[in-house]
Formats: structure tokens, C-alpha cells, sequence
């Protein structure tokens, strides 16, 4: 398996840090986060480069005021509840509208990385749900 210091030179944005336990203890594995916009920014837009190791993705979740996601490395994966999930590759746009329940994540044997763009963040928090169990996670390929 790729390691993250190849992976990074693939990606023309930096990998940031372990993300912190408030947001990780959302993850199943290890995500980096790196702010390109901070949260609390005049344009009230936040914007980060989030790179997930190989099995990680998020519990599910849902944005009230809705998310893009951006595609920037690796293979990944994104899915709506009750539909199939949708593999991603770098160039990859997902528009995720208001309380649509969803998670994002790596595939399992690769390296995954995306740019978050958070819309309308005055709409509310984002609602962290259950974790995409291994069987869930499973069925990929
Ligand atoms: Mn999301």
C-alpha cells in the first residue's frame, strides 16, 4: 500500500495533521485536515483539505446548509442513504444538498482526498450520526 508521503505528491494541496479529537472521534481511521479557509473567516464559507488513509471515512452525516466536495487524489467513495455509493476520483465534484444524510470516505486500498466547501454554515452545525460499520464498508470495491 501507498504511504502518505508518496500519496502527498500527488496532491497538489497540503496534507494537514491528524485532525482533532472533536472532529476525528466523527472518522473511522485517520484523517488529516488542513484549512484553506478558516471556519470563522468574514465569507462565512469554510473551506479544508481533507485526506482520508485507506478505510477511513466519516459516520454519517448530515450538513444543513448543504457541502461540496471536490475531488483532489486517490479513490474514494461517497453515498446517500437507500442509494448506491458512488466511487470518486480526482476531478470529482459532489454537490450535497441541505440534511441529505451521507458519508464520505477512502476506498480500501487507496489513499483518498478531497476539498470540503461547507454552504451556508449560518444553517447550523454539522449532525454526526452512526458509524459506516464494517459491513456496510464491505460491500465496496
Ligand atoms: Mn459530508
Amino acid at each position: 500500500m501507498e504511504n502518505k508521503e508518496d500519496f502527498s505528491k500527488k496532491v497538489i494541496f497540503p496534507i494537514g495533521p491528524e485532525a482533532p479529537d472533536d472532529i476525528a472521534k466523527n472518522f473511522i481511521g485517520t484523517v488529516y485536515l488542513h484549512s484553506l479557509v478558516p471556519y470563522d473567516s468574514p465569507l462565512k464559507h469554510p473551506i479544508s483539505h481533507v485526506v482520508f488513509e485507506p478505510r477511513c471515512r466519516n459516520n454519517w452525516h448530515k450538513h444543513p446548509g448543504g457541502q461540496i466536495l471536490l475531488v483532489t487524489g486517490g479513490r474514494g467513495w461517497y453515498q446517500e442513504e437507500g442509494k448506491d455509493a458512488r466511487e470518486l476520483h480526482a476531478g470529482d465534484v459532489v454537490e450535497i444538498l441541505p440534511d441529505i444524510k451521507h458519508w464520505h470516505g477512502a476506498a480500501a486500498d487507496s489513499w483518498f482526498a478531497h476539498i470540503a466547501m461547507e454552504a451556508d454554515v449560518l444553517a447550523g452545525p454539522t449532525q454526526w450520526l452512526e458509524p459506516v460499520t464494517d459491513e456496510q464498508y464491505d460491500k465496496l470495491r
